[in-house]
């Protein structure tokens, strides 16, 4: 165990958790020395797409001498670039009117409804049926072996990111939500799917719930029937905006507690932490809840998408590998930035992606090089972009399905077309003059499947 108690902790170890959004924008400290301007444009953005930062990341992570450009500001601060200008546009007209409230959500609702708010079909084709066909909200089953849930009490975060896939659950609109308040729910789903070897616990982020609820989902699993769930991930993102969370908040040494329950009954524990940039793991409390987690034997691994204005360097990433390498964390996934939301601000081509990606890894040793990607979470499955290459005299990308749908499409190599622009799979074409992609007219066939189910 960390030695907590005795530790002198920085200020902000104990700083009250203080939160803004929307409504505090002419508050926040150091934003009103930025000129009106840019608030505005904040105003304008957050209309549409969730804003939440707190005050641990403002005073720890952001570097304010760097602003706009640092790459913590542009994690969390809305952008302008972040709406495509035709729908910037509408919502600043509509707000230089001082218009009222309901019909800046009426526009809000429209052009969200045009941000593709639930990518890769995760509403129709993830959410599993139970045995009389009802739909298990609040679930999502789409790789064999992971079962994803999301906690109700789970789905929000200590702050957004302004890139979040994740974005349209934060809204209010509740038939977005796919939260469930049922932990019975979960656990009857997970006691009649023997095939399934880890459950991910996600949100939102399931870290902004109190200890005693994480209990709640997570204590059963010790019994017996739960044998064949070996591994308890934790999708979080608290490491970055919420330390404190794993060292100093009321519950945390309950938390921790109960963690080590689960590895000392044989569960693999794994954090997934979502991190960005290697500012992230600058702050001693940082660093301090990675140790305490360390200690207790559970796993912490990384991954996050790679986002124009954040992390669209190959430095960056080398840097935070070496440093996760450094502090018993393993790099997991480099993703490609999702076709929703914000995108428009933070896509890099797959090209380029592919390029970042190997000039990172060429920069870190092999236990650095555990990073998979770059890797788009598609329909099908996640694609990883494995390089560029010429075959017969056509420039083609090498691609491979690191999980999908059907097993048997992984690690399958298949090529598509050299497109120095495209950003997704679904502007990709095959190469070498072929009609569909191997694995389309079966994807094809299950979507059809789950329309008429729905
Ligand atoms: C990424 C992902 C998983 C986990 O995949 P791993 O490769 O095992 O980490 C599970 N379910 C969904 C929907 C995912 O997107």
């Amino acid at each position: 165990m960390s030695q907590t108690s005795t530790l002198k902790q920085p200020a902000s170890e104990t700083a009250r958790f203080k939160v803004y959004t929307q409504r505090d924008l002419d508050r926040i400290a150091p934003l009103t020395g930025l000129p009106k301007d840019l608030r505005f444009e904040m105003q304008v953005v957050s209309s549409v797409l969730p804003f939440r930062v707190n005050q641990y990341v403002i005073d720890e992570l952001v570097d304010w001498d760097r602003v706009p450009e640092d790459p913590i500001y542009q994690l969390t601060f809305p952008q302008r670039g972040m709406l495509a200008s035709e729908m910037y546009e509408r919502m600043a007209t509509l707000l230089r009117r001082d218009p009222g409230k309901a019909e800046v959500q009426t526009l809000a609702r429209e052009l969200r409804a045009e941000l593709n708010p639930h990518p890769a079909g995760q509403m129709q084709m993830n959410i599993p049926l139970d045995d009389a066909g009802n739909r298990l909200n609040g679930l999502q089953h789409k790789y064999r072996e992971t079962v994803l849930f999301f906690p109700s009490q789970g789905q929000t975060c200590h702050s957004y990111c302004t890139f979040c896939f994740r974005w349209a659950q934060f809204i209010g609109d509740k038939s977005l939500r796919m939260a469930t308040t049922e932990a019975a729910a979960l656990h009857r789903y997970l006691e009649r799917h023997h095939e399934v070897s880890d459950l991910l616990i996600t949100g939102g982020d399931p870290m902004v719930m109190k200890t005693k609820h994480l209990v709640a989902y997570l204590e059963p699993l010790l019994e017996s029937r739960f044998a064949h769930v070996q591994t308890i991930r934790i999708g979080t993102k608290a490491l970055t905006f919420w330390p404190q969370r794993f060292v100093s908040d009321e519950d945390a040494d309950e938390l921790i507690h109960m963690f080590e329950r689960l590895v000392a009954a044989g569960k693999h524990l794994a954090i997934m932490a979502h991190y960005n940039h290697w500012q992230e793991l600058r702050t001693a409390i940082a660093r301090h809840a990675i140790a305490r987690l360390r200690d207790i034997g559970a796993e912490i691994r990384s991954q996050g998408p790679l986002l124009a204005h954040i992390n669209d360097h190959a430095n960056d990433w080398a840097r935070l590998w070496r440093e996760q390498v450094r502090l018993g964390i393993v790099p997991y996934y480099m993703f490609v930035e999702r076709d929703t939301g914000a995108r428009a601000w933070f896509e890099v081509p797959l090209a380029r992606a592919w390029e970042i990606y190997r000039e990172a890894i060429q920069q870190v040793s092999g236990l650095g090089r555990t990073a998979r990607g770059p890797s788009m979470s598609a329909g099908p499955g996640k694609v990883e972009i494995q390089g560029v290459t010429e075959i017969q005299g056509e420039r083609v990308f090498v691609l491979r399905f690191v999980q999908a749908r059907n097993p048997d499409w992984v690690q399958r190599p298949f090529f598509a077309r050299y497109d120095e622009q495209a950003t997704w799979l679904d502007q990709l074409q095959p190469a070498f003059g072929e009609e569909l992609f191997f694995f389309e007219k079966e994807y094809r066939t299950m979507q059809q499947a789950r329309d008429i189910i729905d």
